[in-house]
């Protein structure tokens, strides 16, 4: 099995799923964008890191044409991978990032995450977009949280 590993300040997480909202769920600047991915990362004692990263319509990206190819048909359905697919693929070339700690946005809801949010955004095609949020159905973002509760870091 493939492991990806996120280390933050010496701690070690793991790649555990990812999965995407349309539209996006965090903004950047004050900008949503069509969809965003979360890639939910684990350390041994089950403290939680999400590294999300914004798409934006432009050129199709490559991984997402694997990913969508298994995409479960309902909403919350997981579905996992026949085929390893590399996760760097979902991510901005350079990878700065916002640093902030809250709670997941979908059940259960945790506290105690660490969010690691890309200050690039990759591009989706518009089909790969669309294919997306026809799956969905109805947006599955919810409304921004206000953002004082959160401390970030650049
Ligand atoms: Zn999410």
């Amino acid at each position: 099995m493939l492991r990806v590993l996120l280390t933050l300040a010496g701690h070690h997480y793991e790649l555990r799923q990812f999965h995407f909202h349309a539209p996006s769920e965090n903004t950047i600047e004050g900008h949503s964008y069509p969809m965003e991915a979360h890639l939910v990362h684990a350390d041994k004692e089950g403290n939680l890191a999400v590294v999300a990263v914004m798409f934006k319509q432009g050129k199709a990206n490559p991984t997402l044409e694997k990913i969508w190819r298994e995409m479960p048909k309902k909403m919350l359905q997981e579905k996992h991978l026949p085929q390893s697919v590399n996760a760097m693929g979902l991510l901005p070339k350079d990878k700065t990032y916002y640093r902030f700690n809250g709670s997941l946005t979908t059940p259960p809801c945790s506290e105690g995450v660490t969010w690691l949010v890309m200050k690039h955004y990759i591009t989706a095609s518009k089909a790969q977009i669309e294919a997306f949020e026809r799956t969905v159905g109805v947006p599955n973002n919810r409304p921004v949280q206000p953002i004082n509760a959160r401390v970030i870091l650049k």
